[in-house]
């Protein structure tokens, strides 16, 4: 209320630029979609309880990709669901961004060595925006991965970065549906 006080109320007028104010309406209204694959999910309802009240940071999940604009990916990735995650991700629109939250989800977790049915990480399938480390990660240290979301929507210039992230995403050029494949193949030969 201070700056509306001193701000508005006595001079009735802000000057900012336009990529500051669609930045902030962005960060400020960070919608994930409503789904969890394991243990970790547990923690990241816990996050979204009241005690937590994500909401002050106009954080709350949807149930539709199509509505929402952060995907948590906590838990185990198997091979069966890779290709569901790739099908949500594909749903989502721009611009969107990824979370990976716990071990399975960054790295494979304690099945990065013998899981032949987990993948060993979701990068390999979409592009991934901030990794929350942890088996599982405690809700405060999802609300940090969060924030560091909200930090780079803070910082990004509109019609740019996105651009860039596209570029990267070409430059890797594979199907991700062929890295599934490929990994299902070394797991089980
Ligand atoms: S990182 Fe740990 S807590 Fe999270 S899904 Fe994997 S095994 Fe479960």
């Amino acid at each position: 209320m201070g700056l509306l006080d001193a701000g508005i109320t006595r001079h009735n007028m802000l000057v900012t630029s336009v990529d500051n104010v669609l930045n902030w309406a962005r960060l400020s209204s960070l919608w994930p979609m409503g789904f969890g694959l394991a243990c970790c999910a547990i923690e990241m309802m816990a996050t979204n309880a009241s005690n937590y009240d994500l909401e002050r940071f106009g954080i709350f999940p949807r149930s539709s990709p199509r509505q929402s604009d952060l995907m948590i990916v906590a838990g185990t990735v198997t091979m069966k669901m890779a290709e569901r995650v790739v099908r949500l991700y594909e749903q989502m629109p721009e611009p969107r961004y990824v979370l990976s939250m716990g071990s399975c989800s960054n790295c494979g977790g304690p099945y990065w060595e013998h899981g032949y049915h987990v993948l060993k990480g979701v990068d390999r399938i979409i592009p991934v925006d901030v990794y929350v480390p942890g088996c599982p990660p405690r809700p405060e240290s999802l609300i940090g991965g969060l924030m560091k979301v909200q930090e780079l929507i803070r910082m990004e210039q509109i019609g740019i970065s996105r651009e860039d992230a596209l570029k990267k995403l070409a430059e890797k050029n594979v199907d991700p549906r062929l890295i599934i494949e490929q990994e299902r193949k070394v797991a089980t030969a």
